[in-house]
């Protein structure tokens, strides 16, 4: 079989001993002669495997003492609504809270937003197409937001920050909310500079049907009358994620991949990695004339770079040429259009030299 490589946006490409463990250990993990999918969520077993999860991933990212992790479910669209249902009410009502608009998640995220509380659209790239993000000193921060959100990775539009913005200085230190869905892992953050960080986890993580929330502690107790307990953070942490049954499968998954990434030296060593993997990708697009990406160069993803065929007549033909060479799943998003290349952790510096060879060879034959 030739070697695939899967350019996935999620769900997304695992690794694969990641996969090889979990089918190993699919139909008896550990002697205890269940699959992890039989086990009582409140069994021995699995508490294990949630606690190990949980201080992994707590070690990855150098979460502070004073946050708390939560495994929630509903991914991050549900996500969108569940923030404001917790933070509105740390204003009186109705509250307002602070949107940047970088693309299409935020988009969804306002949308959202919206039903619970008053949206101030900050600032928003719409108009440029999404091309970059505003400059800091542009956004028309309010001054009694109950938070100020941000999508720190465009999954659909290949915008990621490359800063962390500081908010505090035009607010009464209300709390900055990052949807890092598409780009948590992948590089070193200072999660102190935010209140509140969340993902669904099949982009970089595991399995869909897991939600990373995590939130610091004066942010808990703070959820709206209409909030549905089993999405109120506060009960959520009080009971260990465990107020309702948990995904478990997922967070098992997910907790093979925390493993997985501390062996591979842990978030520092992969962001040398996925740099390596961009500027391979990044360099070869800047350099030829048959392919071309339209992203400002100081917001360009490391993650999902979109990219477009100058000749889009020849985008049928790209793509299953790239299937025939074992390089799936790059069409681009349909709002966007032309080709998306999702490069997360688990995709090795093999499959993005493979597809640069196979774009040349594509070029220098379609000329
Ligand atoms: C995929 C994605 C979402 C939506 O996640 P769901 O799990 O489908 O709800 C939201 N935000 C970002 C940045 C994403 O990449």
């Amino acid at each position: 079989m030739t070697t695939i490589f899967n350019f996935s946006a999620g769900p997304a490409v695992l690794p694969k001993e990641v996969l090889r463990q979990a089918a190993a250990e699919m139909l008896d993990w550990h002697g205890s002669g269940m699959s992890v999918m039989e086990m009582s969520h409140r069994g021995a077993e699995f508490t294990s495997i949630i606690q190990a999860a949980q201080q992994d991933l707590r070690d990855l990212l150098a979460v502070p003492a004073n946050y708390k992790i939560l495994f929630m479910q509903g991914g991050a669209l549900a996500e969108n609504a569940i923030v404001p249902m917790n933070l509105a009410g740390l204003k009186p009502q109705p509250a307002t809270a602070d949107y940047i608009n970088t693309g299409s998640w935020s988009v969804k995220s306002i949308k959202e937003a919206k039903k619970y509380c008053n949206v101030n659209v900050a600032a928003s790239s719409e108009a440029e197409k999404f091309a970059a993000i505003p400059p800091r000193a542009s956004w028309q921060l309010s001054k009694d937001a109950a938070y100020i959100h941000i999508c720190t990775n465009e999954t659909i539009d290949g915008i990621e920050y490359q800063f962390v913005p500081d908010v505090a200085i035009d607010t009464n230190g209300a709390p900055l909310v990052a949807d890092m869905s598409s780009h948590i892992l992948s590089r070193v953050i200072d999660v102190s500079q935010y209140g509140v960080i969340y993902g669904g986890a099949q982009k970089n993580i595991g399995p869909a049907g897991l939600t990373i929330v995590i939130v610091r502690d004066d942010l808990l107790g703070h959820a709206l009358p209409c909030c549905p307990s089993a999405f109120d953070w506060k009960i959520v942490a009080d009971n260990d994620s465990m107020f309702n049954t948990p995904p478990t499968y997922a967070i098992y998954i997910a907790g093979l991949v925390f493993q997985w990434l501390k062996r591979q030296g842990g978030v520092a060593a992969i962001e040398q990695k996925n740099i390596a993997k961009a500027e391979l990708l990044y360099g070869y697009l800047d350099a030829t004339d048959f392919y071309e990406t339209r992203i400002a160069k100081d917001c360009r993803s490391r993650m999902n770079i979109p990219f477009f065929l100058k000749n889009e007549a020849l985008n049928a033909d790209f793509l299953t040429a790239a299937k025939a060479w074992g390089l799936l799943q790059l069409k681009g998003h349909k709002s966007v259009g032309g080709m998306r290349a999702s490069i997360y952790n688990a995709m090795p510096i093999e499959g993005v030299q493979a597809l640069v060879s196979f774009m040349q060879e594509f070029a220098s034959s379609h000329a």
